[in-house]
Protein backbone atom coordinates (compact mmCIF):
# COMPACT_ATOMS: atom_id res chain seq x y z
CA UNK A 1 0.00 0.00 0.00
CA UNK A 2 1.43 3.39 -0.94
CA UNK A 3 0.25 6.59 1.07
CA UNK A 4 1.29 10.05 -0.71
CA UNK A 5 2.39 12.42 1.74
CA UNK A 6 0.94 16.02 0.90
CA UNK A 7 2.00 17.95 4.03
CA UNK A 8 1.29 21.43 2.53
CA UNK A 9 1.91 25.26 3.93
CA UNK A 10 1.59 26.24 7.75
CA UNK A 11 1.31 23.90 10.28
CA UNK A 12 0.99 21.12 7.68
CA UNK A 13 4.09 19.80 8.06
CA UNK A 14 4.01 19.55 11.55
CA UNK A 15 0.70 17.80 12.26
CA UNK A 16 1.36 15.29 9.12
CA UNK A 17 4.49 14.25 10.34
CA UNK A 18 3.04 12.88 13.40
CA UNK A 19 0.34 11.14 11.62
CA UNK A 20 2.87 9.48 9.34
CA UNK A 21 4.33 8.46 12.67
CA UNK A 22 1.24 6.86 14.03
CA UNK A 23 0.93 4.98 10.77
CA UNK A 24 4.33 3.74 10.87
CA UNK A 25 3.91 2.59 14.43
CA UNK A 26 1.08 0.03 13.56
CA UNK A 27 3.65 -2.40 11.90
CA UNK A 28 2.11 -2.18 8.76
CA UNK A 29 4.53 -2.20 5.47
CA UNK A 30 2.88 0.79 4.22
CA UNK A 31 5.28 2.87 1.94
CA UNK A 32 5.25 6.30 1.90
CA UNK A 33 6.06 8.92 -0.40
CA UNK A 34 6.48 13.14 -0.15
CA UNK A 35 5.51 15.73 -2.51
CA UNK A 36 5.11 19.42 -2.28
CA UNK A 37 1.74 20.91 -2.41
CA UNK A 38 0.11 24.27 -1.91
CA UNK A 39 2.90 27.21 -1.05
CA UNK A 40 4.96 24.53 -1.02
CA UNK A 41 4.21 23.17 -4.61
CA UNK A 42 4.33 27.05 -5.91
CA UNK A 43 7.64 27.68 -4.41
CA UNK A 44 9.26 24.45 -5.96
CA UNK A 45 7.49 23.86 -9.00
CA UNK A 46 5.94 27.31 -9.78
CA UNK A 47 2.29 26.07 -9.26
CA UNK A 48 0.57 24.80 -6.22
CA UNK A 49 -0.55 21.68 -7.70
CA UNK A 50 2.56 20.38 -9.62
CA UNK A 51 2.86 17.74 -11.92
CA UNK A 52 4.61 15.70 -10.34
CA UNK A 53 2.55 15.60 -6.94
CA UNK A 54 -0.64 14.91 -8.75
CA UNK A 55 1.18 11.85 -10.97
CA UNK A 56 2.26 10.84 -7.33
CA UNK A 57 -1.58 10.97 -5.99
CA UNK A 58 -2.72 9.15 -8.44
CA UNK A 59 -0.54 6.59 -8.41
CA UNK A 60 -0.94 5.90 -4.86
CA UNK A 61 -3.48 3.88 -2.93
CA UNK A 62 -4.30 6.84 -0.32
CA UNK A 63 -3.42 10.77 0.07
CA UNK A 64 -2.08 11.93 3.96
CA UNK A 65 -2.74 16.14 3.38
CA UNK A 66 -2.05 18.31 5.64
CA UNK A 67 -3.24 22.21 4.97
CA UNK A 68 -2.44 24.64 2.30
CA UNK A 69 -2.52 28.20 2.55
CA UNK A 70 -0.53 31.53 3.58
CA UNK A 71 -1.84 34.95 4.35
CA UNK A 72 1.35 35.94 1.74
CA UNK A 73 0.28 34.58 -1.26
CA UNK A 74 -2.53 36.57 -0.72
CA UNK A 75 -1.83 38.69 -3.72
CA UNK A 76 -1.33 35.85 -6.26
CA UNK A 77 -3.73 35.50 -9.15
CA UNK A 78 -6.76 32.83 -8.48
CA UNK A 79 -5.09 30.18 -10.48
CA UNK A 80 -1.63 29.87 -8.53
CA UNK A 81 -3.30 30.52 -4.83
CA UNK A 82 -2.07 27.17 -2.81
CA UNK A 83 -6.28 27.02 -1.94
CA UNK A 84 -6.31 25.76 -5.97
CA UNK A 85 -4.59 22.53 -4.96
CA UNK A 86 -7.20 20.77 -3.35
CA UNK A 87 -9.71 21.51 -6.22
CA UNK A 88 -6.96 20.24 -8.31
CA UNK A 89 -7.00 17.25 -6.33
CA UNK A 90 -10.98 16.40 -6.05
CA UNK A 91 -11.11 16.95 -9.64
CA UNK A 92 -8.51 15.49 -11.30
CA UNK A 93 -9.31 12.11 -9.06
CA UNK A 94 -12.69 11.90 -8.59
CA UNK A 95 -13.08 12.55 -5.30
CA UNK A 96 -17.06 12.93 -5.13
CA UNK A 97 -17.86 12.00 -1.54
CA UNK A 98 -16.64 14.03 1.47
CA UNK A 99 -17.01 12.45 4.83
CA UNK A 100 -16.88 14.12 7.77
CA UNK A 101 -17.39 12.92 11.65
CA UNK A 102 -18.59 14.47 14.22
CA UNK A 103 -17.48 13.12 17.81
CA UNK A 104 -17.28 15.03 20.90
CA UNK A 105 -14.89 13.66 23.31
CA UNK A 106 -16.52 12.75 27.14
CA UNK A 107 -13.39 14.42 27.72
CA UNK A 108 -13.91 17.52 25.84
CA UNK A 109 -17.67 18.63 26.82
CA UNK A 110 -16.63 21.82 28.13
CA UNK A 111 -14.87 22.93 24.70
CA UNK A 112 -18.02 23.10 23.21
CA UNK A 113 -20.65 26.13 22.58
CA UNK A 114 -23.22 24.24 23.73
CA UNK A 115 -24.24 22.70 26.88
CA UNK A 116 -23.18 19.37 27.97
CA UNK A 117 -26.31 17.64 28.19
CA UNK A 118 -27.31 18.54 24.69
CA UNK A 119 -23.90 17.33 23.07
CA UNK A 120 -22.62 14.89 25.22
CA UNK A 121 -22.82 11.61 23.60
CA UNK A 122 -22.79 13.26 19.55
CA UNK A 123 -21.84 11.30 16.94
CA UNK A 124 -22.52 12.12 13.76
CA UNK A 125 -21.17 11.60 9.95
CA UNK A 126 -21.57 14.66 7.18
CA UNK A 127 -21.53 12.54 4.13
CA UNK A 128 -20.99 15.30 1.42
CA UNK A 129 -21.46 15.39 -2.19
CA UNK A 130 -18.42 17.10 -3.52
CA UNK A 131 -17.98 17.48 -7.39
CA UNK A 132 -21.74 18.87 -8.27
CA UNK A 133 -24.15 21.16 -7.79
CA UNK A 134 -24.18 24.83 -8.02
CA UNK A 135 -20.40 25.03 -7.07
CA UNK A 136 -19.89 23.28 -10.64
CA UNK A 137 -23.26 23.44 -12.88
CA UNK A 138 -22.74 25.24 -15.86
CA UNK A 139 -24.03 27.78 -17.63
CA UNK A 140 -22.61 30.29 -15.09
CA UNK A 141 -21.44 33.90 -15.61
CA UNK A 142 -22.68 37.58 -15.38
CA UNK A 143 -25.19 39.30 -18.17
CA UNK A 144 -27.44 41.82 -18.59
CA UNK A 145 -31.11 40.56 -17.15
CA UNK A 146 -33.40 39.52 -19.32
CA UNK A 147 -36.49 39.17 -17.02
CA UNK A 148 -37.06 39.44 -13.37
CA UNK A 149 -37.47 43.14 -12.12
CA UNK A 150 -34.75 44.69 -13.66
CA UNK A 151 -34.32 43.58 -17.20
CA UNK A 152 -31.19 44.95 -18.80
CA UNK A 153 -29.19 45.35 -15.62
CA UNK A 154 -26.17 43.31 -15.04
CA UNK A 155 -26.56 40.38 -13.08
CA UNK A 156 -24.68 37.18 -12.01
CA UNK A 157 -26.00 33.65 -11.97
CA UNK A 158 -25.21 30.12 -11.80
CA UNK A 159 -26.39 26.56 -12.19
CA UNK A 160 -27.65 23.92 -9.60
CA UNK A 161 -27.97 20.87 -10.86
CA UNK A 162 -27.22 17.03 -10.25
CA UNK A 163 -27.46 14.54 -12.59
CA UNK A 164 -29.04 10.57 -11.23
CA UNK A 165 -26.02 8.16 -11.04
CA UNK A 166 -24.44 11.76 -8.85
CA UNK A 167 -27.33 11.32 -6.51
CA UNK A 168 -27.32 7.79 -6.61
CA UNK A 169 -23.43 7.21 -5.73
CA UNK A 170 -23.35 9.73 -2.77
CA UNK A 171 -26.82 7.98 -1.23
CA UNK A 172 -25.15 4.50 -1.32
CA UNK A 173 -21.58 5.97 0.19
CA UNK A 174 -24.23 7.35 2.97
CA UNK A 175 -26.48 4.03 3.44
CA UNK A 176 -23.34 2.06 3.34
CA UNK A 177 -21.54 4.22 5.80
CA UNK A 178 -25.06 3.95 7.89
CA UNK A 179 -24.81 0.29 8.45
CA UNK A 180 -21.17 0.34 10.23
CA UNK A 181 -23.20 2.48 12.42
CA UNK A 182 -26.54 3.29 13.98
CA UNK A 183 -28.45 2.58 11.08
CA UNK A 184 -30.00 5.99 10.16
CA UNK A 185 -30.16 8.05 7.27
CA UNK A 186 -31.28 12.15 7.09
CA UNK A 187 -30.97 13.29 3.45
CA UNK A 188 -30.94 16.90 3.79
CA UNK A 189 -32.51 18.95 0.57
CA UNK A 190 -34.83 22.07 -0.29
CA UNK A 191 -37.19 19.97 -1.84
CA UNK A 192 -40.14 22.33 -1.29
CA UNK A 193 -38.56 24.96 -3.45
CA UNK A 194 -35.77 23.55 -5.94
CA UNK A 195 -36.64 21.03 -8.85
CA UNK A 196 -32.90 19.94 -8.15
CA UNK A 197 -33.69 18.68 -4.81
CA UNK A 198 -37.64 17.24 -5.16
CA UNK A 199 -35.19 15.02 -7.57
CA UNK A 200 -32.61 14.70 -5.10
CA UNK A 201 -34.92 13.09 -2.59
CA UNK A 202 -36.75 10.75 -4.93
CA UNK A 203 -33.51 9.33 -6.32
CA UNK A 204 -32.26 9.24 -2.00
CA UNK A 205 -35.85 7.44 -1.47
CA UNK A 206 -35.41 4.75 -4.66
CA UNK A 207 -31.52 3.89 -3.70
CA UNK A 208 -32.97 3.87 0.13
CA UNK A 209 -35.33 0.98 -0.71
CA UNK A 210 -32.12 -1.09 -1.52
CA UNK A 211 -31.05 -0.70 2.31
CA UNK A 212 -34.38 -1.60 4.18
CA UNK A 213 -32.35 -2.06 7.32
CA UNK A 214 -31.40 1.50 7.28
CA UNK A 215 -33.92 3.99 8.60
CA UNK A 216 -34.36 6.86 5.93
CA UNK A 217 -35.62 10.28 6.71
CA UNK A 218 -35.71 13.56 4.91
CA UNK A 219 -35.35 17.06 6.37
CA UNK A 220 -35.21 20.29 4.73
CA UNK A 221 -31.68 22.41 5.04
CA UNK A 222 -33.00 24.94 7.02
CA UNK A 223 -34.87 22.68 9.43
CA UNK A 224 -31.48 20.55 9.50
CA UNK A 225 -29.50 23.53 10.44
CA UNK A 226 -31.41 24.27 13.63
CA UNK A 227 -31.95 20.88 14.33
CA UNK A 228 -28.12 20.32 14.31
CA UNK A 229 -27.85 22.82 17.42
CA UNK A 230 -31.68 22.02 18.78
CA UNK A 231 -30.56 18.38 19.08
CA UNK A 232 -27.77 16.91 17.47
CA UNK A 233 -28.04 13.44 19.11
CA UNK A 234 -31.03 12.54 16.81
CA UNK A 235 -28.62 12.46 13.88
CA UNK A 236 -26.46 9.55 12.86
CA UNK A 237 -25.53 10.04 9.10
CA UNK A 238 -26.80 13.26 7.24
CA UNK A 239 -26.26 12.88 3.57
CA UNK A 240 -26.44 15.83 1.27
CA UNK A 241 -25.18 18.08 -1.55
CA UNK A 242 -22.30 20.12 -2.40
CA UNK A 243 -23.47 23.79 -0.81
CA UNK A 244 -26.02 22.58 2.09
CA UNK A 245 -22.98 20.10 3.29
CA UNK A 246 -20.99 22.80 2.78
CA UNK A 247 -22.29 24.66 5.44
CA UNK A 248 -24.00 22.31 7.78
CA UNK A 249 -20.32 20.29 8.14
CA UNK A 250 -18.96 23.28 9.12
CA UNK A 251 -22.01 23.59 11.01
CA UNK A 252 -21.59 20.58 12.68
CA UNK A 253 -17.61 20.74 13.61
CA UNK A 254 -18.12 23.28 15.42
CA UNK A 255 -20.76 21.37 18.29
CA UNK A 256 -17.24 19.83 19.12
CA UNK A 257 -15.88 23.07 19.49
CA UNK A 258 -12.48 22.00 19.04
CA UNK A 259 -11.41 22.04 15.27
CA UNK A 260 -8.24 20.31 15.88
CA UNK A 261 -10.06 16.92 16.53
CA UNK A 262 -11.95 17.15 13.42
CA UNK A 263 -10.83 14.63 10.77
CA UNK A 264 -12.05 14.43 6.93
CA UNK A 265 -12.09 12.25 4.06
CA UNK A 266 -13.16 12.54 0.59
CA UNK A 267 -13.54 9.31 -1.72
CA UNK A 268 -13.25 8.39 -5.04
CA UNK A 269 -15.95 5.45 -6.39
CA UNK A 270 -13.61 3.03 -5.98
CA UNK A 271 -12.37 3.69 -1.84
CA UNK A 272 -9.55 5.28 -2.94
CA UNK A 273 -9.28 8.79 -0.60
CA UNK A 274 -7.68 11.85 0.37
CA UNK A 275 -7.64 12.02 4.01
CA UNK A 276 -7.31 15.60 5.85
CA UNK A 277 -8.10 17.80 8.74
CA UNK A 278 -10.83 19.85 8.84
CA UNK A 279 -8.72 22.61 9.95
CA UNK A 280 -6.91 25.32 7.92
CA UNK A 281 -2.87 25.54 8.10
CA UNK A 282 -2.81 27.95 10.42
CA UNK A 283 -0.31 30.33 9.72
CA UNK A 284 -0.29 32.52 12.73
CA UNK A 285 0.88 29.30 15.10
CA UNK A 286 3.02 27.40 12.18
CA UNK A 287 6.58 26.70 13.69
CA UNK A 288 5.80 27.19 16.74
CA UNK A 289 5.26 23.35 17.93
CA UNK A 290 1.58 24.00 19.37
CA UNK A 291 -0.39 22.67 16.56
CA UNK A 292 -3.39 20.16 17.41
CA UNK A 293 -2.11 16.73 15.51
CA UNK A 294 -4.99 14.86 16.87
CA UNK A 295 -7.29 15.41 13.54
CA UNK A 296 -4.66 14.49 11.06
CA UNK A 297 -3.82 11.41 13.42
CA UNK A 298 -7.78 10.57 13.17
CA UNK A 299 -7.65 11.34 9.46
CA UNK A 300 -4.91 8.69 8.91
CA UNK A 301 -7.62 6.32 11.17
CA UNK A 302 -10.11 6.99 8.50
CA UNK A 303 -7.61 6.45 6.08
CA UNK A 304 -7.13 2.73 7.75
CA UNK A 305 -10.72 1.82 7.42
CA UNK A 306 -11.92 3.49 3.83
CA UNK A 307 -8.94 2.93 1.78
CA UNK A 308 -6.49 0.28 3.12
CA UNK A 309 -8.77 -2.28 4.21
CA UNK A 310 -7.32 -1.90 7.66
CA UNK A 311 -10.36 -1.10 10.19
CA UNK A 312 -8.94 -2.94 13.03
CA UNK A 313 -6.21 -1.04 12.66
CA UNK A 314 -8.42 1.76 12.50
CA UNK A 315 -9.69 1.38 16.06
CA UNK A 316 -6.89 1.11 17.71
CA UNK A 317 -5.86 4.30 16.44
CA UNK A 318 -9.20 5.91 17.71
CA UNK A 319 -8.83 4.15 21.30
CA UNK A 320 -5.16 5.25 21.55
CA UNK A 321 -6.41 8.76 21.33
CA UNK A 322 -9.08 8.78 23.39
CA UNK A 323 -7.27 7.03 26.14
CA UNK A 324 -4.55 10.06 25.53
CA UNK A 325 -7.64 12.39 26.05
CA UNK A 326 -8.53 10.48 29.30
CA UNK A 327 -5.27 11.05 30.50
CA UNK A 328 -5.69 14.70 30.69
CA UNK A 329 -3.40 15.62 28.17
CA UNK A 330 -3.98 18.86 25.70
CA UNK A 331 -2.96 20.81 23.24
CA UNK A 332 -3.07 24.53 23.88
CA UNK A 333 -6.56 25.22 21.56
CA UNK A 334 -8.43 21.89 23.63
CA UNK A 335 -6.41 23.14 26.95
CA UNK A 336 -8.73 23.29 30.28
CA UNK A 337 -7.75 23.85 33.74
CA UNK A 338 -7.08 20.50 35.84
CA UNK A 339 -5.48 19.43 32.29
CA UNK A 340 -1.41 18.66 31.10
CA UNK A 341 -0.46 21.36 28.35
CA UNK A 342 1.42 19.43 26.01
CA UNK A 343 3.08 20.66 22.44
CA UNK A 344 2.36 19.13 18.44
CA UNK A 345 5.06 16.32 18.94
CA UNK A 346 4.45 15.36 22.91
CA UNK A 347 0.92 14.51 21.80
CA UNK A 348 1.85 12.39 18.58
CA UNK A 349 4.08 10.55 20.83
CA UNK A 350 2.04 9.87 23.68
CA UNK A 351 -0.92 8.30 20.49
CA UNK A 352 1.85 5.87 19.73
CA UNK A 353 2.92 4.94 23.09
CA UNK A 354 -0.60 4.18 23.85
CA UNK A 355 -0.84 2.08 20.55
P1 LIG B 1 -7.45 27.73 10.05
O1 LIG B 1 -8.31 26.54 10.22
O2 LIG B 1 -6.11 27.52 9.48
O3 LIG B 1 -7.27 28.43 11.48
C1 LIG B 1 -8.37 28.95 12.24
C2 LIG B 1 -7.94 29.06 13.70
O4 LIG B 1 -7.86 27.76 14.27
C3 LIG B 1 -6.55 29.69 13.89
O5 LIG B 1 -6.55 30.48 15.06
C4 LIG B 1 -5.63 28.51 14.09
O6 LIG B 1 -4.50 28.78 14.87
C5 LIG B 1 -6.56 27.50 14.76
N1 LIG B 1 -6.20 26.11 14.40
C6 LIG B 1 -6.43 25.49 13.22
N2 LIG B 1 -5.94 24.25 13.24
C7 LIG B 1 -5.41 24.07 14.46
C8 LIG B 1 -4.75 22.98 15.09
N3 LIG B 1 -4.52 21.80 14.48
N4 LIG B 1 -4.31 23.15 16.36
C9 LIG B 1 -4.51 24.30 17.00
N5 LIG B 1 -5.13 25.37 16.47
C10 LIG B 1 -5.57 25.26 15.20
O7 LIG B 1 -8.30 28.77 9.20
P2 LIG B 1 -7.87 30.21 8.63
O8 LIG B 1 -7.00 30.91 9.62
O9 LIG B 1 -9.14 30.82 8.20
O10 LIG B 1 -7.04 29.89 7.33
C11 LIG B 1 -5.62 29.86 7.28
C12 LIG B 1 -5.18 29.37 5.92
O11 LIG B 1 -5.63 28.02 5.75
C13 LIG B 1 -5.78 30.16 4.77
O12 LIG B 1 -4.78 30.36 3.80
C14 LIG B 1 -6.90 29.26 4.26
O13 LIG B 1 -7.16 29.49 2.90
C15 LIG B 1 -6.30 27.92 4.50
N6 LIG B 1 -7.27 26.80 4.58
C16 LIG B 1 -6.88 25.65 4.01
C17 LIG B 1 -7.69 24.53 4.08
C18 LIG B 1 -7.19 23.26 3.44
O14 LIG B 1 -6.01 23.10 3.23
N7 LIG B 1 -8.08 22.30 3.12
C19 LIG B 1 -8.91 24.59 4.76
C20 LIG B 1 -9.27 25.78 5.39
C21 LIG B 1 -8.42 26.91 5.30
Amino acid sequence: MKIAVLAGDGIGPEIVAEAQKVLEALGESFEFESAAVGGAGYEAHGHPLPESTLRLAQAADAVLFGAVGDWKYDALPRELRPEQAVLGLRKNLGLFANLRPAILYPELAGASTLRPEVVLGLDLLIVRELTGDIYFGTPRGRRAAVDGPFPGSPEAFDTMRYSEPEVRRIAHVAFQAARGRQRKVTSVDKANVLETFQFWKEIVGAVGREYPDVTLEHLYVDNAAMQLVRNPRQFDVIVTGNMFGDILSDEASMLTGSIGMLPSASLDAHHKGLYEPAHGSAPDIAGRGIANPLATILSAAMMLRHSLHRAEQALRVEAAVKKVLAKGLRTADIYEQGTRQVGTQEMGDAVRAAL
